[in-house]
Protein backbone atom coordinates (compact mmCIF):
# COMPACT_ATOMS: atom_id res chain seq x y z
CA UNK A 1 0.00 0.00 0.00
CA UNK A 2 1.57 3.44 -0.53
CA UNK A 3 -0.02 6.92 0.26
CA UNK A 4 0.78 10.13 -0.95
CA UNK A 5 -0.59 13.25 0.87
CA UNK A 6 -1.14 16.67 -0.31
CA UNK A 7 -0.42 19.68 2.80
CA UNK A 8 -3.88 20.79 3.68
CA UNK A 9 -4.85 20.84 7.65
CA UNK A 10 -7.12 17.68 9.08
CA UNK A 11 -10.19 19.47 10.99
CA UNK A 12 -11.55 16.18 12.95
CA UNK A 13 -14.84 16.16 13.53
CA UNK A 14 -17.68 13.69 15.55
CA UNK A 15 -18.87 10.71 13.04
CA UNK A 16 -22.20 11.61 13.58
CA UNK A 17 -24.83 13.17 10.73
CA UNK A 18 -24.37 15.81 9.15
CA UNK A 19 -20.93 15.80 8.30
CA UNK A 20 -20.35 19.24 7.92
CA UNK A 21 -17.36 20.89 5.91
CA UNK A 22 -14.10 20.23 7.57
CA UNK A 23 -15.01 16.43 7.77
CA UNK A 24 -13.36 13.69 5.62
CA UNK A 25 -14.99 11.51 3.09
CA UNK A 26 -13.50 8.18 1.96
CA UNK A 27 -14.06 7.69 -2.30
CA UNK A 28 -13.67 3.88 -3.16
CA UNK A 29 -12.63 3.80 -6.85
CA UNK A 30 -10.05 6.70 -8.29
CA UNK A 31 -11.64 8.01 -12.11
CA UNK A 32 -12.64 11.34 -13.34
CA UNK A 33 -15.96 11.00 -11.62
CA UNK A 34 -14.41 10.79 -8.28
CA UNK A 35 -12.07 13.56 -9.57
CA UNK A 36 -14.93 15.96 -10.51
CA UNK A 37 -16.76 15.12 -6.77
CA UNK A 38 -13.64 15.58 -5.01
CA UNK A 39 -13.36 19.29 -6.60
CA UNK A 40 -16.78 19.43 -5.22
CA UNK A 41 -16.32 18.77 -2.04
CA UNK A 42 -12.55 20.79 -1.92
CA UNK A 43 -14.68 23.75 -2.87
CA UNK A 44 -16.93 23.16 0.14
CA UNK A 45 -14.04 22.53 2.59
CA UNK A 46 -14.89 19.05 2.42
CA UNK A 47 -11.32 16.87 3.06
CA UNK A 48 -11.47 13.71 0.86
CA UNK A 49 -9.32 10.35 0.75
CA UNK A 50 -9.17 8.17 -2.36
CA UNK A 51 -9.02 4.61 -2.40
CA UNK A 52 -8.12 2.61 -5.89
CA UNK A 53 -5.03 -0.01 -7.07
CA UNK A 54 -3.20 2.95 -8.90
CA UNK A 55 -1.46 5.51 -8.76
CA UNK A 56 -1.89 9.48 -9.82
CA UNK A 57 -5.28 8.61 -10.56
CA UNK A 58 -7.53 11.65 -11.80
CA UNK A 59 -9.07 11.71 -8.14
CA UNK A 60 -6.06 11.56 -6.68
CA UNK A 61 -4.47 14.19 -8.24
CA UNK A 62 -7.11 16.21 -6.66
CA UNK A 63 -7.71 14.78 -3.51
CA UNK A 64 -6.32 15.31 0.11
CA UNK A 65 -4.77 11.73 0.38
CA UNK A 66 -4.28 9.06 -2.22
CA UNK A 67 -4.34 5.71 -0.89
CA UNK A 68 -2.80 3.07 -3.71
CA UNK A 69 -3.69 -0.99 -2.97
CA UNK A 70 -5.89 -3.68 -4.08
CA UNK A 71 -9.61 -3.48 -3.63
CA UNK A 72 -9.26 -7.38 -2.17
CA UNK A 73 -6.26 -6.36 0.61
CA UNK A 74 -8.72 -5.52 3.35
CA UNK A 75 -6.36 -4.33 5.85
CA UNK A 76 -5.94 -1.78 3.76
CA UNK A 77 -9.05 -1.14 3.35
CA UNK A 78 -9.95 -0.39 7.43
CA UNK A 79 -6.88 1.43 7.70
CA UNK A 80 -8.70 3.45 4.87
CA UNK A 81 -11.85 3.59 6.57
CA UNK A 82 -10.25 4.51 9.96
CA UNK A 83 -9.17 7.75 8.58
CA UNK A 84 -12.33 8.97 7.16
CA UNK A 85 -15.84 9.79 8.31
CA UNK A 86 -17.46 8.71 5.60
CA UNK A 87 -17.03 6.66 2.55
CA UNK A 88 -18.94 6.78 -1.07
CA UNK A 89 -18.02 5.36 -4.26
CA UNK A 90 -17.69 6.42 -7.81
CA UNK A 91 -18.10 3.08 -9.58
CA UNK A 92 -20.33 0.21 -8.49
CA UNK A 93 -17.88 -2.54 -9.69
CA UNK A 94 -16.40 -2.47 -6.10
CA UNK A 95 -16.32 -6.04 -4.36
CA UNK A 96 -19.06 -6.90 -1.93
CA UNK A 97 -16.26 -8.10 0.80
CA UNK A 98 -14.49 -4.35 0.42
CA UNK A 99 -18.00 -2.42 1.08
CA UNK A 100 -18.61 -4.79 4.09
CA UNK A 101 -14.98 -3.69 5.21
CA UNK A 102 -15.63 0.05 5.23
CA UNK A 103 -19.39 -0.35 6.56
CA UNK A 104 -18.18 -2.08 9.99
CA UNK A 105 -16.35 1.22 10.52
CA UNK A 106 -18.05 4.18 9.08
CA UNK A 107 -21.41 4.48 6.96
CA UNK A 108 -20.92 3.86 3.28
CA UNK A 109 -23.19 5.52 1.16
CA UNK A 110 -25.21 4.15 -1.25
CA UNK A 111 -25.39 1.75 0.90
CA UNK A 112 -24.29 -2.10 -0.13
CA UNK A 113 -27.39 -3.36 -1.28
CA UNK A 114 -27.55 -0.87 -4.15
CA UNK A 115 -24.01 -1.96 -4.86
CA UNK A 116 -25.18 -5.67 -4.94
CA UNK A 117 -27.97 -4.75 -7.06
CA UNK A 118 -26.82 -2.76 -9.53
CA UNK A 119 -23.10 -4.49 -9.80
CA UNK A 120 -24.79 -7.60 -11.40
CA UNK A 121 -27.24 -7.39 -15.00
CA UNK A 122 -29.21 -10.23 -13.24
CA UNK A 123 -29.88 -9.07 -10.32
CA UNK A 124 -30.34 -5.43 -11.55
CA UNK A 125 -32.77 -6.67 -14.25
CA UNK A 126 -34.58 -8.82 -11.72
CA UNK A 127 -35.38 -5.80 -9.01
CA UNK A 128 -36.50 -3.98 -11.77
CA UNK A 129 -39.40 -6.29 -13.23
CA UNK A 130 -40.11 -7.07 -9.16
CA UNK A 131 -40.79 -3.15 -8.81
CA UNK A 132 -42.73 -3.05 -11.84
CA UNK A 133 -40.82 -1.59 -13.77
CA UNK A 134 -40.49 -1.93 -18.02
CA UNK A 135 -37.55 -3.52 -19.30
CA UNK A 136 -36.50 -4.68 -21.97
CA UNK A 137 -37.24 -8.55 -22.36
CA UNK A 138 -34.35 -10.43 -21.14
CA UNK A 139 -33.26 -14.37 -20.38
CA UNK A 140 -30.63 -15.39 -18.02
CA UNK A 141 -27.72 -17.02 -19.55
CA UNK A 142 -25.30 -19.59 -18.05
CA UNK A 143 -25.05 -22.26 -20.64
CA UNK A 144 -24.64 -22.27 -24.23
CA UNK A 145 -27.75 -24.65 -24.44
CA UNK A 146 -29.68 -21.99 -22.16
CA UNK A 147 -28.35 -18.82 -24.66
CA UNK A 148 -29.84 -20.97 -27.53
CA UNK A 149 -32.84 -21.29 -26.43
CA UNK A 150 -33.14 -17.28 -25.16
CA UNK A 151 -32.25 -16.86 -28.41
CA UNK A 152 -34.97 -18.92 -30.05
CA UNK A 153 -37.51 -17.29 -27.72
CA UNK A 154 -36.41 -13.78 -27.82
CA UNK A 155 -35.78 -13.72 -31.61
CA UNK A 156 -32.39 -12.02 -33.19
CA UNK A 157 -31.05 -9.79 -33.32
CA UNK A 158 -30.38 -9.67 -29.60
CA UNK A 159 -27.89 -8.40 -27.56
CA UNK A 160 -25.68 -10.74 -25.05
CA UNK A 161 -24.38 -9.10 -21.67
CA UNK A 162 -21.60 -10.43 -19.62
CA UNK A 163 -23.84 -10.44 -15.71
CA UNK A 164 -21.01 -7.96 -14.12
CA UNK A 165 -18.69 -5.87 -14.84
CA UNK A 166 -19.27 -4.38 -18.05
CA UNK A 167 -19.83 -1.11 -18.96
CA UNK A 168 -19.56 1.70 -22.12
CA UNK A 169 -20.47 -1.90 -24.70
CA UNK A 170 -17.40 -3.50 -22.75
CA UNK A 171 -18.36 -7.27 -22.29
CA UNK A 172 -21.46 -7.21 -25.01
CA UNK A 173 -21.78 -8.78 -28.08
CA UNK A 174 -24.78 -8.30 -30.58
CA UNK A 175 -26.41 -11.77 -32.15
CA UNK A 176 -27.78 -11.40 -35.74
CA UNK A 177 -28.87 -14.65 -36.10
CA UNK A 178 -28.85 -18.19 -33.86
CA UNK A 179 -26.07 -19.48 -35.87
CA UNK A 180 -23.58 -16.54 -33.73
CA UNK A 181 -24.61 -17.38 -30.88
CA UNK A 182 -21.75 -19.85 -30.14
CA UNK A 183 -18.93 -17.32 -31.32
CA UNK A 184 -20.35 -14.70 -29.26
CA UNK A 185 -20.90 -16.64 -25.63
CA UNK A 186 -17.23 -18.04 -26.34
CA UNK A 187 -15.99 -14.50 -27.05
CA UNK A 188 -17.19 -13.02 -23.49
CA UNK A 189 -15.27 -16.26 -21.76
CA UNK A 190 -18.74 -18.82 -21.78
CA UNK A 191 -19.42 -16.20 -18.71
CA UNK A 192 -23.07 -15.58 -16.67
CA UNK A 193 -24.86 -13.55 -19.10
CA UNK A 194 -28.22 -12.28 -19.90
CA UNK A 195 -29.54 -11.98 -23.45
CA UNK A 196 -31.73 -8.44 -24.21
CA UNK A 197 -33.97 -8.49 -26.99
CA UNK A 198 -32.66 -5.54 -29.59
CA UNK A 199 -34.46 -2.56 -28.61
CA UNK A 200 -35.23 -0.36 -32.61
CA UNK A 201 -35.15 2.55 -30.12
CA UNK A 202 -36.19 6.31 -31.37
CA UNK A 203 -33.62 7.86 -28.88
CA UNK A 204 -32.33 7.13 -25.25
CA UNK A 205 -32.21 9.19 -22.66
CA UNK A 206 -31.55 9.45 -19.11
CA UNK A 207 -32.34 10.89 -16.12
CA UNK A 208 -29.99 11.93 -12.86
CA UNK A 209 -32.02 11.53 -9.47
CA UNK A 210 -30.66 12.16 -5.98
CA UNK A 211 -32.26 11.37 -2.17
CA UNK A 212 -31.06 13.24 0.76
CA UNK A 213 -30.36 11.22 4.06
CA UNK A 214 -33.87 12.58 5.30
CA UNK A 215 -35.39 10.78 1.93
CA UNK A 216 -35.94 14.15 0.01
CA UNK A 217 -35.82 13.49 -3.65
CA UNK A 218 -34.58 16.06 -6.71
CA UNK A 219 -33.92 15.36 -10.23
CA UNK A 220 -32.58 17.18 -13.14
CA UNK A 221 -35.02 16.12 -15.56
CA UNK A 222 -35.12 14.02 -19.25
CA UNK A 223 -31.68 14.56 -20.81
CA UNK A 224 -30.67 12.50 -24.56
CA UNK A 225 -27.88 10.76 -24.87
CA UNK A 226 -26.29 10.19 -28.46
CA UNK A 227 -23.62 7.11 -28.52
CA UNK A 228 -21.30 6.46 -30.65
CA UNK A 229 -19.47 2.69 -30.69
CA UNK A 230 -21.85 1.69 -27.35
CA UNK A 231 -19.89 4.89 -25.99
CA UNK A 232 -21.87 8.28 -25.06
CA UNK A 233 -21.14 10.66 -27.43
CA UNK A 234 -23.06 13.77 -26.36
CA UNK A 235 -26.01 14.61 -24.06
CA UNK A 236 -28.37 17.25 -24.62
CA UNK A 237 -30.24 18.81 -21.89
CA UNK A 238 -32.81 19.25 -21.96
CA UNK A 239 -34.41 16.66 -24.21
CA UNK A 240 -37.17 17.24 -26.14
CA UNK A 241 -39.53 14.62 -24.99
CA UNK A 242 -43.31 15.13 -24.23
CA UNK A 243 -44.99 15.71 -20.45
CA UNK A 244 -45.97 12.69 -20.23
CA UNK A 245 -42.42 10.76 -21.00
CA UNK A 246 -41.08 13.32 -18.65
CA UNK A 247 -43.68 12.44 -15.90
CA UNK A 248 -42.80 9.13 -16.01
CA UNK A 249 -39.39 9.05 -16.19
CA UNK A 250 -39.27 11.60 -13.19
CA UNK A 251 -41.77 8.60 -11.33
CA UNK A 252 -39.44 5.83 -12.32
CA UNK A 253 -36.27 7.42 -10.93
CA UNK A 254 -38.09 8.53 -7.55
CA UNK A 255 -39.75 4.85 -7.22
CA UNK A 256 -36.30 3.19 -7.67
CA UNK A 257 -33.60 5.51 -5.47
CA UNK A 258 -36.91 4.84 -2.33
CA UNK A 259 -37.22 1.25 -3.18
CA UNK A 260 -33.09 0.60 -3.00
CA UNK A 261 -32.74 3.14 -0.26
CA UNK A 262 -30.55 5.31 -2.06
CA UNK A 263 -28.64 8.22 -0.36
CA UNK A 264 -26.77 9.99 -3.36
CA UNK A 265 -27.56 10.14 -7.27
CA UNK A 266 -28.89 7.49 -9.15
CA UNK A 267 -29.00 7.63 -12.81
CA UNK A 268 -31.67 5.95 -14.37
CA UNK A 269 -31.04 5.40 -18.40
CA UNK A 270 -33.79 4.19 -20.75
CA UNK A 271 -34.46 3.09 -24.34
CA UNK A 272 -37.23 5.59 -25.95
CA UNK A 273 -39.44 3.41 -28.29
CA UNK A 274 -41.08 5.06 -31.45
CA UNK A 275 -44.65 4.56 -29.62
CA UNK A 276 -43.20 7.00 -26.10
CA UNK A 277 -42.85 3.97 -24.72
CA UNK A 278 -40.02 3.94 -21.62
CA UNK A 279 -37.81 0.75 -21.10
CA UNK A 280 -35.21 1.20 -18.44
CA UNK A 281 -31.47 -0.43 -19.96
CA UNK A 282 -29.65 0.58 -17.06
CA UNK A 283 -29.29 1.78 -13.66
CA UNK A 284 -25.34 4.35 -12.09
CA UNK A 285 -25.71 4.56 -8.15
CA UNK A 286 -23.95 7.56 -8.89
CA UNK A 287 -23.17 10.72 -10.52
CA UNK A 288 -23.34 9.88 -14.31
CA UNK A 289 -21.52 10.87 -17.38
CA UNK A 290 -25.27 11.94 -18.09
CA UNK A 291 -25.25 14.36 -16.06
CA UNK A 292 -21.94 16.17 -16.63
CA UNK A 293 -23.74 19.11 -17.78
CA UNK A 294 -24.88 19.96 -14.63
CA UNK A 295 -21.84 21.77 -13.68
CA UNK A 296 -21.77 24.56 -15.94
CA UNK A 297 -25.98 24.80 -16.24
CA UNK A 298 -27.42 23.67 -13.14
CA UNK A 299 -27.41 25.74 -9.64
CA UNK A 300 -26.22 22.82 -8.04
CA UNK A 301 -24.22 19.72 -10.10
CA UNK A 302 -24.64 15.95 -9.65
CA UNK A 303 -20.99 15.79 -7.52
CA UNK A 304 -22.07 18.70 -5.27
CA UNK A 305 -25.86 16.72 -4.80
CA UNK A 306 -24.06 13.57 -4.15
CA UNK A 307 -21.98 15.24 -1.36
CA UNK A 308 -24.68 16.70 0.45
CA UNK A 309 -26.55 13.54 0.03
CA UNK A 310 -23.62 11.75 1.33
CA UNK A 311 -23.28 14.32 4.13
CA UNK A 312 -26.47 14.46 5.62
CA UNK A 313 -26.75 18.23 4.05
CA UNK A 314 -30.18 19.56 2.33
CA UNK A 315 -30.49 18.31 -1.52
CA UNK A 316 -29.22 21.61 -3.68
CA UNK A 317 -31.53 23.22 -6.13
CA UNK A 318 -31.43 21.46 -9.50
CA UNK A 319 -32.53 24.06 -11.93
CA UNK A 320 -31.20 24.42 -15.32
CA UNK A 321 -29.54 27.73 -15.82
CA UNK A 322 -29.59 27.47 -19.25
CA UNK A 323 -30.06 24.97 -22.37
CA UNK A 324 -26.46 22.83 -22.53
CA UNK A 325 -24.85 20.25 -24.43
CA UNK A 326 -21.80 17.92 -22.83
CA UNK A 327 -19.76 15.93 -26.05
CA UNK A 328 -17.01 13.51 -24.25
CA UNK A 329 -13.57 14.10 -25.46
CA UNK A 330 -12.29 10.40 -26.40
CA UNK A 331 -8.60 9.21 -26.33
CA UNK A 332 -8.82 8.79 -30.11
CA UNK A 333 -8.80 12.70 -30.32
CA UNK A 334 -5.10 12.32 -29.50
CA UNK A 335 -3.90 10.23 -31.94
CA UNK A 336 -2.29 12.26 -34.38
CA UNK A 337 -0.81 14.74 -31.58
CA UNK A 338 -2.10 17.30 -28.90
CA UNK A 339 -5.95 18.60 -29.46
CA UNK A 340 -5.76 22.06 -30.61
CA UNK A 341 -6.84 23.55 -27.16
CA UNK A 342 -6.99 27.12 -27.70
CA UNK A 343 -8.95 26.84 -30.58
CA UNK A 344 -12.04 24.79 -29.08
CA UNK A 345 -11.41 27.49 -26.19
CA UNK A 346 -12.27 30.20 -28.63
CA UNK A 347 -15.80 28.80 -29.12
CA UNK A 348 -17.84 31.07 -26.66
CA UNK A 349 -19.79 29.82 -23.84
CA UNK A 350 -18.05 26.56 -24.27
CA UNK A 351 -16.01 25.09 -21.24
CA UNK A 352 -13.58 22.52 -21.51
CA UNK A 353 -13.05 19.52 -18.81
CA UNK A 354 -9.78 17.48 -18.84
CA UNK A 355 -9.54 14.86 -16.49
CA UNK A 356 -5.72 14.86 -16.30
CA UNK A 357 -5.55 11.12 -17.54
CA UNK A 358 -1.49 10.61 -19.19
CA UNK A 359 -2.72 7.86 -21.50
CA UNK A 360 -4.98 8.72 -24.50
CA UNK A 361 -6.27 5.55 -26.04
CA UNK A 362 -8.86 5.31 -28.58
CA UNK A 363 -12.04 5.08 -26.59
CA UNK A 364 -10.73 5.95 -22.63
CA UNK A 365 -12.87 8.79 -21.45
CA UNK A 366 -10.36 12.02 -21.08
CA UNK A 367 -12.44 14.98 -20.56
CA UNK A 368 -15.64 16.84 -21.58
CA UNK A 369 -17.02 19.96 -23.11
CA UNK A 370 -19.88 21.68 -22.60
CA UNK A 371 -21.60 24.15 -24.03
CA UNK A 372 -24.53 26.58 -23.04
CA UNK A 373 -27.18 28.41 -25.72
CA UNK A 374 -30.72 29.90 -25.85
CA UNK A 375 -31.48 26.22 -27.43
CA UNK A 376 -30.45 22.79 -27.09
CA UNK A 377 -29.88 22.81 -31.01
CA UNK A 378 -27.61 25.78 -30.69
CA UNK A 379 -25.47 24.23 -27.49
CA UNK A 380 -25.14 20.90 -29.45
CA UNK A 381 -23.69 23.00 -32.69
CA UNK A 382 -20.92 24.80 -30.35
CA UNK A 383 -19.82 22.12 -28.53
CA UNK A 384 -19.71 19.81 -31.67
CA UNK A 385 -17.67 22.59 -33.62
CA UNK A 386 -15.31 23.21 -30.60
CA UNK A 387 -14.58 19.62 -30.61
CA UNK A 388 -14.40 19.59 -33.76
CA UNK A 389 -11.41 22.78 -33.59
CA UNK A 390 -9.88 20.41 -31.70
CA UNK A 391 -8.08 18.19 -34.64
CA UNK A 392 -9.32 20.86 -37.46
CA UNK A 393 -5.41 21.94 -37.60
CA UNK A 394 -3.89 18.58 -38.57
P1 LIG B 1 -25.15 -0.66 -21.83
O1 LIG B 1 -23.74 -0.94 -21.41
O2 LIG B 1 -26.10 -1.76 -21.48
O3 LIG B 1 -25.64 0.68 -21.36
O4 LIG B 1 -25.12 -0.57 -23.43
C1 LIG B 1 -24.37 0.43 -24.10
C2 LIG B 1 -25.14 0.87 -25.34
O5 LIG B 1 -25.37 -0.25 -26.23
C3 LIG B 1 -26.53 1.41 -25.05
O6 LIG B 1 -26.46 2.75 -24.65
C4 LIG B 1 -27.19 1.22 -26.41
O7 LIG B 1 -26.79 2.22 -27.32
C5 LIG B 1 -26.64 -0.13 -26.86
N1 LIG B 1 -27.53 -1.22 -26.40
C6 LIG B 1 -27.40 -1.91 -25.24
N2 LIG B 1 -28.41 -2.80 -25.09
C7 LIG B 1 -29.21 -2.68 -26.17
C8 LIG B 1 -30.43 -3.32 -26.60
N3 LIG B 1 -31.02 -4.28 -25.87
N4 LIG B 1 -30.98 -2.90 -27.77
C9 LIG B 1 -30.41 -1.94 -28.52
N5 LIG B 1 -29.25 -1.31 -28.18
C10 LIG B 1 -28.65 -1.67 -27.02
Amino acid sequence: MSQSVSTSSFILHPSSLPFLPGSIIGVLGSGQLGRMFAMAARRMGYVVHTFSPETDTPTGQVADVEVTASYDDLDAVREFARQVQVVTFEFENIPATTVEAVNELVPVRPGGFVLHTTQHRVREKTFLTRAGIPVTPYAHVRTLEELRAAADSLGCPTVLKTAGFGYDGKGQRIIKSPAEAEAAFASLGGQEAILEAFVDFEREVSIVAARGADGQTVNYGVVENIHERHILNCTLAPADVSCEVQREAIEIAETLLRALDVVGVLCVEFFLTRDGKLYVNELAPRPHNSGHFTIDACVTSQFEQQLRAVCGLPLGPTEQLRPAAMANLLGDLWQQGNPDWRAACSVPNVKLHLYGKRAARPGRKMGHLTALAPTTEEARQLVYAARAALTKRR
